[in-house]
């Protein structure tokens, strides 16, 4: 199965042996994480899956490994991909959002991979990974831009300090062209496969086009002072990539999904999470409790929340 990557650049059957035996987080399952997930699959990692999102039908253009069938049943992006890489190797799924409560579960992964869609969560990565002493790798698309990079000695806000983070596009405003996501998820697949096989990897900030550059070496507040202001915060409601959404991340009782039954205009359910439309807005109630809520902003979504279950 492996012997044409073998053959290649002279890879020899320990270095493969230790990409097999290792396992590696991918943080993130969209138009990126799923593309990483895949490849690492492929060569034999095992994998933790985690992300906090269920499918909808535009995700059967961002990804190749989700099915029609999958996004039409709302189902956990972790779970789905889940059920179809466990065809090539060691799987874990978990379907929560990763917070800095529960940053944890990534303690017994060799390397981090980045799928996510949003600055404040690479920032966690980066933070935990840097407190931890664990390798990360870096992946954006946005429209036809794309971006991977290797972490170990520097870290995220090296390169993006000074950078407003509710004024910076989002996949929501600027869209995703399935081709770039794709590269920059290649891109980040090699350097995890070459640090797992114990290769040399480089710090450099990649582009799509294959142009690289260096970060600056300036005093860096995380990095140099420890000031890990993400990993020290509590989780907290945020805006999810998508269309006026946002996620409260409150717990209920077990009978949270029924009271959503019972106000609902209209419902769909599967084993990890309930799919209503409230008074004309998408409210989804996963099994933990936390949820996914169209809204205005973060007070409105948890005003529906709270309103809704009656909490
Ligand atoms: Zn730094």
């Amino acid at each position: 199965m492996f012997s044409r990557f073998k053959a290649l650049r002279n890879y020899s059957k320990h270095e493969v042996e230790k990409l097999k035996s290792s396992r590696v987080a991918i943080v993130g399952l969209g138009a990126t994480g799923s593309v990483i997930a895949e490849n690492l699959a492929r060569h034999g990692a095992n994998l933790l899956l985690v992300d906090r999102d269920y499918l909808e039908p535009n995700d059967c253009y961002s990804s190749n490994i989700y099915t029609p069938d999958q996004c039409e049943k709302s189902l956990p992006k972790a779970k789905a991909a889940e059920k179809e890489l466990s065809k090539f190797t060691d799987v874990k799924a978990v379907v929560e959002s990763l917070h800095p409560e529960n940053t944890d579960i990534l303690d017994s992964v060799a390397l981090v991979m980045d799928g996510t869609d949003n600055l404040e969560a690479r920032h966690l990565i980066s933070e935990y990974c840097q407190k931890e002493g664990k390798p990360w790798i870096y992946t954006s698309a946005l429209g036809e831009k794309g971006y991977s990079m290797f972490f170990r000695q520097k870290c995220f806000n090296c390169i993006f300090e000074d950078i407003n983070t509710g004024k910076l596009e989002t996949c929501e405003t600027s869209g995703i062209m399935r081709e770039t996501s794709t590269i920059a998820a290649a891109k980040s697949s090699l350097k995890a496969v070459e640090y797992l096989s114990d290769r040399e990897v480089g710090e450099k900030l990649e582009t799509v086009s294959g142009e690289e550059f260096d970060v600056d070496d300036g005093e860096c507040k995380v990095c140099d002072r420890k000031d890990y202001l993400r990993l020290n915060s509590k989780r907290q409601t945020v805006a999810v990539c998508g269309e006026k959404k946002y996620q409260v991340e409150k717990q209920v009782s077990e009978s949270g999904p029924e009271k959503l039954k019972k106000v609902a205009d209209s419902f769909t359910e599967n084993e990890y999470l309930v799919r209503a439309e409230v008074e004309g807005r998408s409210f989804t109630l996963f099994n933990d409790g936390r949820a996914i809520i169209e809204a205005e902003d973060k007070g409105h979504a948890e005003a529906i929340y709270s309103e809704t279950l009656g909490i």
